[in-house]
């Protein structure tokens, strides 16, 4: 007598779409959610920096709060609150009399309890979710955070139109409009405008970020041709200027000898 037949081919095929395709979908859908939570969280990091100049709300407790717990949460240090105003105000300056940043102890310490609770907190989460759960929902994301802001503040600095100074040179003003804004495109609102009104943030670095498009708009026409903004694509912005803006070097055909312009290699 035959034996019965096997499961008809059909059967086994959907059986193995059903195994596979999660695992491919998988493939797309993780990095669709790093790279919009990144994006979002990177929000909240402007947010945060924000805090750090007072700009947020009016009151000073409100700031220090939300500026401790998001900067804590996305592994941050305060940095406007750490150096005071002097973050954008040595970008630019050459001559170590230039730089003036001198940490403020208490920020410091109440960073590192920010940043050790944060760790505790990452080590329970492991404990109850496992390491890869938290890698991926948490960790991606987070480092997503600080490469954007990092590019962000790489594009903000480092253009062939932007000089810089040693101290024969340097002024406050002129090291302010050492800067450029740049397009982001949807990126923009979801980064709070940070990334198209930097020059302003310069200039006024309390103007909170719901002011920022209306304010940056108000001060162009004053700076006129002193304002600058570059809408190159981003990921071809970010590829030119890292070939061509390699190092510095002083301006010797002009009588200002303390001025520097970004070269290549
Ligand atoms: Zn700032």
């Amino acid at each position: 007598m035959r034996k019965p037949m096997k499961p008809p081919v059909e059967t086994t095929l959907a059986d193995s779409i059903r195994i596979v395709a999660p695992l491919q979908a998988s493939y797309l859908a993780w990095p669709v959610y790093w790279f919009c939570q990144a994006s979002i969280l990177t929000g909240l990091w402007v947010i945060s920096h924000e805090c750090g100049h007072h700009a947020f709300s009016e009151y000073q407790w409100i700031d220090d709060t939300v500026g401790f717990v998001l900067y804590s949460a996305l592994f941050t240090r305060d940095g406007p609150k750490i150096f005071k105003r002097v973050l954008h105000e040595t970008t630019v300056g050459l001559k170590s009399g230039v730089a003036r940043a001198t940490p403020g102890t208490h920020a410091v310490v109440l960073s590192d309890i920010g940043i050790l609770a944060l760790i505790y907190a990452i080590k329970l989460l492991v404990a109850a979710k496992g390491a890869s759960w938290v890698a991926c929902m948490y960790g991606v994301p987070v480092l997503g955070v600080h490469m954007f802001f990092v590019l962000i503040t790489y594009l903000h600095h480092t253009h062939l139109s932007l000089p810089h100074y040693d101290s024969t040179e340097w002024n406050w003003i002129r090291e302010a409009l050492s800067t450029i804004d740049r397009d982001f495109g949807f990126l923009n609102r979801i980064f709070h405008d940070v990334t198209h009104t930097h020059v302003l943030h310069h200039l006024i670095s309390y103007i909170p970020h719901y002011h920022a498009k209306e304010a940056r708009d108000a001060i162009k026409p004053v700076l006129g041709e002193f304002y600058k903004i570059d809408r190159t694509l981003i990921f071809k912005a970010m590829l030119r200027e890292a070939k061509e803006c390699i190092y510095i070097e002083p301006d010797e055909d002009s009588e200002h000898k303390g001025t520097y312009w970004y070269h290549k290699m």
